[in-house]
């Protein structure tokens, strides 16, 4: 129950303030257009990130070898909408990844070759963790079993896909970029468009319609969008996506499991004087408030990356942030800033240039918040289906072999006229992935009750490698009581040389959304103070305002400068909802 100030029992908590979103009327669409006014391919895959080009590569591969199913799939056998300019331009990771599945997928190529092709960087050697008591101090630990990365390969997503990309078109595939899919098309449901009908099934997608003005009126250059019939769809739309959020919503496919939680992590790339001789994470306290009532968990890398094309020395570095706090204040891009200014990173950055920046979340509840991960006619893959090891930062290789896994039970069923998927599930619990991801399932919870009380837990059930029976619970992050803390007091002030403020960050992405383009972030727009002010220092973009004049407590009013919105995806873990914006809006990330 909401009280007069808009706060439930006295406490604001994000989910009692639900974006205005009506997930089935919006966005999954009943039945096909007629034949002439659709197109029609064999496999559809919905995001052209890490883990929906494996699966295009891998399905390729096999067609590649079975030219009478490639045929009978039709003229566009596999197709990717990938919303950015160009595969790659969304995507964003640490990136340190293990090299297995890459290696599995494209079994011709060396590692050597990887940082030719310009989108790996270095094999692990070295690595160091450390504690950071305070601003000035730092304390190296053994290396926790999570952190070990020696023979690891520090990557790049973005020039990953990038290469993905051209591989798969190399192959026959059909790209559609600058594309977003705004709807899952499902057909079998009965009359009142209930999901209980039976043979529902998803048929394959819409693609966005373009040239919208901002009330949504179709401008000069308006192109209506399309139905994209598939024999299977894949979602591989990364963290919360859009059509995933739908598809678990309209197959149930959450039943059973816990819900999912979310992480946020920020990211710079820096052009560094002298090469970093090794791999590093801290594990705070500082910056981080740890207490249980702040609530903050959260980490940091720093990856060395040498660029064979150019003989550079790159640093990959990052904060991420379990979006599980309570301050309103926290702020994962602020918290990155400071954090620079500590001695272990001054040494590292100083003469350097800040090339690159970026903004990501990723699913963090592990095993038991996977969903389900197929559905009639449908699969998931990625961090879509929530595949990240969070204590390690993993999901790269998940990703790889996900999507490979989902090429070879789509191909298997395709082949013999079903379009029955269910074995990709079985796959994946018997696969790497299934196993890794089991081992860490109690890990992280205990984390939820803070560094100190849940840490001894946490660490134990990583030395015991899952041994211990059970299933630990999450807690949803929207359900958190916010309040307005202190956090922000302790951020640096940027000083535009090594120290950055959003705005200028977002600019150096390439973001170009059209500034007439109709806004796809949802929030209630009169929300309590604590809301309002969670959202405007969770965002690394800088997307909500709060008035000036507005009043310190109670409701205030929320500008939303959408334009602005790098698409990471937080906002939907703390009471708002990215959708997709007109396809080749966003950044365009190069080597994130
Ligand atoms: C800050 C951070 C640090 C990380 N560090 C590491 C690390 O060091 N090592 C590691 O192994 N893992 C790491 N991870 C996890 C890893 O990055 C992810 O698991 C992985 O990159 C996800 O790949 P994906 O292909 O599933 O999703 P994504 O890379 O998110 O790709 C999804 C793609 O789908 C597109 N898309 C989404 N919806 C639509 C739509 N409706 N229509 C059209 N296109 C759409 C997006 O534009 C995007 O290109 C990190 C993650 C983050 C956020
Ligand atoms: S507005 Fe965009 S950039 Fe900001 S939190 Fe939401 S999704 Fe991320």
């Amino acid at each position: 129950m909401s009280s007069h100030n808009g706060s439930s029992n006295g406490k604001v908590v994000p989910a009692a303030f639900p974006p205005p979103v009506d997930s089935p009327k919006e966005f999954v669409k009943r039945g096909l257009d007629p034949e002439d006014e659709l197109i029609e391919v064999g496999v559809a895959i919905v995001g052209g990130g890490t883990a929906g080009l494996a699966c295009a590569n891998r399905l390729l591969q096999l067609l590649g070898d079975d030219p009478e199913t490639m045929e009978r799939l039709g003229e566009v056998p596999v197709a990717v909408v990938e919303k950015a300019k160009t595969c790659g331009g969304h995507n964003l990771s640490g990136a340190v990844m293990r090299p297995g599945p890459l290696q599995e997928l494209f079994p011709d190529m060396t590692r050597e070759q990887w940082r030719e092709e310009g989108f790996a960087f270095g094999e692990v050697t070295k690595e160091a963790v450390y504690l950071t008591p305070t601003s000035k101090m730092s304390l190296r630990i053994p290396t926790p079993p999570p952190f070990k990365n020696h023979g690891n390969e520090v990557v790049s997503v973005s020039a990953l896909a990038r290469y993905q990309q051209r591989q798969a078109e190399e192959a026959g595939a059909y790209i559609l970029t600058e594309t977003s899919a705004t709807q899952l098309i499902v057909e079998g449901a009965d009359a009142t468009g209930s999901n209980m009908g039976d043979g529902l099934r998803v048929v394959g997608v819409r693609s966005g319609d373009k040239g919208r003005g901002k009330e949504g009126e179709p401008l000069g250059n308006f192109e209506p969008g399309t139905d994209i019939k598939a024999h299977a769809t894949v979602l591989a739309e990364g963290c919360w996506g859009h059509l995933t959020g739908a598809a678990i919503r309209e197959f149930d496919l959450a039943a059973g499991r816990e819900p999912q939680v979310w992480e946020l992590g920020v990211k710079e790339v820096w052009k560094v004087p002298k090469p970093l001789d090794r791999l590093i994470h801290t594990m705070g306290p500082w910056p981080l408030k740890i207490s249980t009532k702040y609530g903050q968990i959260g980490g940091t890398w720093i990856y060395p990356m040498k660029d064979e094309k150019t003989g550079e020395d790159l640093v990959s570095i990052g904060f991420v942030v379990e979006l599980e706090y309570a301050d309103a204040t926290t702020s994962a891009h602020d918290l990155l800033q400071t954090f620079k200014t500590h001695p272990l990173v001054r040494g590292i950055l100083e003469g350097g240039e800040r090339v690159a920046w970026g903004a990501k979340a990723l699913p963090g509840g592990g095993y038991w918040a996977m969903p389900k991960l197929s559905m009639p006619g449908a699969v998931l893959v990625g961090d879509s289906g929530g595949m990240v090891d969070t204590m390690a930062l993993k999901g790269v290789h998940h990703c790889i072999k996900s999507g490979m896994l989902a090429a070879e039970s789509i191909y298997a069923a395709l082949k013999r006229g079903s379009q029955d998927f269910s074995n990709y599930e079985d796959a994946i619990e018997q696969s790497s992935v299934g196993k890794e991801m089991w081992e860490v399932r109690n890990a992280r919870q205990p984390l939820q009750k803070g560094l100190f009380l849940g840490g001894p837990l946490s660490g134990v059930q990583q030395i015991t490698k899952g041994k211990l029976p059970g299933r630990a619970a999450w807690h949803r992050n929207d359900s958190k009581p916010m309040f307005i803390g202190n956090t922000k007091d302790s951020y640096v002030k940027p000083d535009g040389k090594y120290t950055f403020d959003k705005l200028s960050s977002v600019f150096i992405t390439g973001n170009a959304t059209r500034d007439d383009a109709p806004n796809h972030i949802r929030v209630q727009k009169r929300v309590p103070r604590e809301l309002a002010e969670t959202w405007r220092w969770m965002c690394p973009a800088g997307v909500y305002e709060i008035p000036e004049d507005a009043p310190e407590t109670g409701v205030v009013d929320v500008i939303v400068n959408y334009t602005n919105c790098v698409q990471c995806g937080a906002i939907t873990a703390k009471g708002g909802r990215l959708t997709t914006p007109e396809g080749g809006d966003g950044p365009l990330y190069q080597i994130t």
